[in-house]
């Protein structure tokens, strides 16, 4: 979505504060000048000056069980595994049934490397303030020229991260809420060329909604065709955006997390039954660099920055 007419305004928003370069630009959206997505956002996700060396891509796939993962219904994550030589994992979102089951605690959990007796969120209610640094600050604190961006559809995800980006240069740390799932594939097809940032959370809503309406089950044909509805959306997301060189025509080393905030059982979660804490986790490290282990829901965040250092 970067143009020319982008390139002069991101050195003119250099020169203005956040707030006022913010203001400008949602008016210059308003004129449709920039071609700018429609919706409540913190920041943008700007051109990046240079592909960053490495990168970590985080994608949240909401309310997706163990048992889901399979040939039949994720064919495309499932042979990204075996591609790799590696097999789909678990881990246990409750922490040892302590953490109701909700995507509240889960996501934040991951956002933050601790668990919601540290972050505060213990379920969908809570309100926030967050109350430890997200990844988002701890890069930002470890690399200045840091960017990154979070999209989601699930509005108390959106409010409960952008209560923690404001403290953030917006140039650098967006956040996007988008309708759905489609929304979401748009944004990130028709920006991530330009975008580049260091560390990406892409929030996938569609199979915890699905599960919601039926059953979190796999042999629940809604729950089963949003399963690989999300499995189809997320090969074009690798195929059409991740797999594609930037626009200086590099490609960063990247490591790629596939996890789920919990599973389910009947139209429900939150509790702590075996279908509900376990989550399915895959972790592909680049070529070339180490194995990144993961073993903790808790883990996620700390590897994602150890691994952009
Ligand atoms: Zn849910």
């Amino acid at each position: 979505m970067m143009n020319l007419f982008s390139g002069a305004f991101l050195a003119l928003t250099a020169s203005l504060t956040p707030r006022s370069g913010l203001k400008l630009l949602v008016a210059l959206c308003a004129m449709s000048l920039l071609g700018c997505s429609p919706g409540d956002e913190v920041g943008q996700c700007k051109a990046a000056p240079q592909v960053p060396d490495r990168q970590v891509v985080i994608i949240g796939i909401d309310g997706l069980r163990t048992d889901a993962v399979s040939p039949a219904l994720t064919p495309f994550l499932f042979q990204l595994a075996e591609s790799q030589g590696l097999a789909w994992g678990r881990v246990d979102v409750s922490n040892g049934r302590t953490q109701q089951t909700y995507s509240a605690p889960g996501w934040i959990s991951v956002l933050t490397s601790s668990w919601a007796s540290a972050h505060g969120i213990v379920d969908n209610s809570s309100k926030g303030p967050i109350k430890v640094q997200t990844v988002f600050e701890r890069l930002q604190s470890r690399k200045a020229d840091s960017r990154s961006v979070l999209i989601t559809s699930w509005r108390p995800l959106y409010d409960l991260v952008e209560g923690r980006l404001r403290a953030l240069p917006e140039i650098r740390h967006a956040a996007f809420l988008r309708d759905d799932d489609a929304a979401i594939e748009h944004e990130v097809l028709t920006t991530w060329r330009a975008c580049q940032p260091d560390l990406a959370f892409i929030h996938l809503d569609a199979v915890d909604q699905a599960g919601h309406n039926g059953s979190f089950d796999p042999s629940d044909p809604g729950y089963a065709a949003a399963v690989r509805a999300t499995d189809s959306r997320i090969r074009r997301l690798w195929e059409n955006a991740f797999a594609s060189p930037s626009a200086q025509g590099a490609l960063p080393h990247r490591l790629v997390v596939f996890v789920s905030d919990h599973g389910g059982t009947g139209n429900g979660h939150g509790h702590y039954s075996e279908a509900e804490r376990w989550a399915p986790l895959l972790v592909i490290s680049p070529s070339g660099h180490p194995a990144v282990n993961i073993r903790n829901l808790v883990d996620i965040g700390q590897a994602s920055l150890d691994f952009i250092q």
